[in-house]
């Protein structure tokens, strides 16, 4: 059969496209979609994530590609919510220590660990959380949100993932998102959550 659309993700996030096609290949298949990055459309500007919460942004990404390229468009906003923190980093996960560039993980790994230094387990609870939106040239946007739940550790651990995943010790067991493989961790994560929640908007709506 020949493919039927073609999808933009709304990533220029390496970790992000490989987990992203992973957790959605099923209904790629289904579907006969093709899935093409936003590094394909050099003209896209990046956007200004200017909302506070991490349905805003997504879909702030998702429609400006959608108008941009004309054609369904993936994007998902997604961090770390401390509770004690009161939800920070939040929308900030990706700027919390200021660093860019390489360090830019280990730095924000460093930061929130010091900012936790004197927080004993019982008060360490955090979440990863996605907010997964597809926009459709039609104006349609469908928004989906996904958790993992679990508590800080005290020092990075595992060598899997990305971001602050050698930190959340995840609810159920001893081991951090990092010490996951990256299948388990799409079965389980606030992205896996989100994106399959959201097959089903792209099988109603691209089927
Ligand atoms: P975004 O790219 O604007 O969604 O920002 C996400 C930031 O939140 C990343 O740079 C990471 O710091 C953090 N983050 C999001 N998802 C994950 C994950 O699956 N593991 C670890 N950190 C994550």
């Amino acid at each position: 059969m020949s493919r039927v659309a073609r999808v933009v993700l709304a990533t220029r996030n390496a970790h992000k496209v490989e987990e992203l096609n992973a957790i959605l290949s099923e209904v790629v298949g289904e579907l006969h979609l093709e899935v093409v990055g936003v590094t394909e459309f050099p003209e896209v500007e990046d956007v200004v994530e200017s909302g506070v919460t991490f349905a805003e942004n997504a879909t702030l990404k998702a429609v400006q590609v959608c108008q941009a390229t004309g054609m369904p468009s993936l994007a998902d906003d997604s961090g770390l919510a401390v509770d004690v923190l009161g939800g920070c980093p939040g929308v900030f996960s990706a700027r919390w220590s200021g660093v860019q560039g390489p360090d830019k993980d280990r730095a924000n790994n460093q930061l929130l660990l010091s900012q936790l230094g004197d927080v004993p387990d019982a008060h360490r609870a955090a979440a990863f959380v996605c907010a997964a939106v597809l926009a459709m040239p039609d104006g349609t946007v469908r928004v989906q949100e996904g958790r993992v739940s679990g508590r800080l550790g005290r020092a990075p651990r595992g060598s899997g993932g990305f971001g602050y995943d050698p930190l959340l010790i995840v609810d159920g067991g001893e081991r951090t998102l990092a010490e996951f493989s990256p299948a388990e961790k799409n079965a389980i994560s606030h992205r896996g959550k989100a994106f399959r929640a959201l097959a089903a908007d792209l099988r109603e709506l691209l089927a």
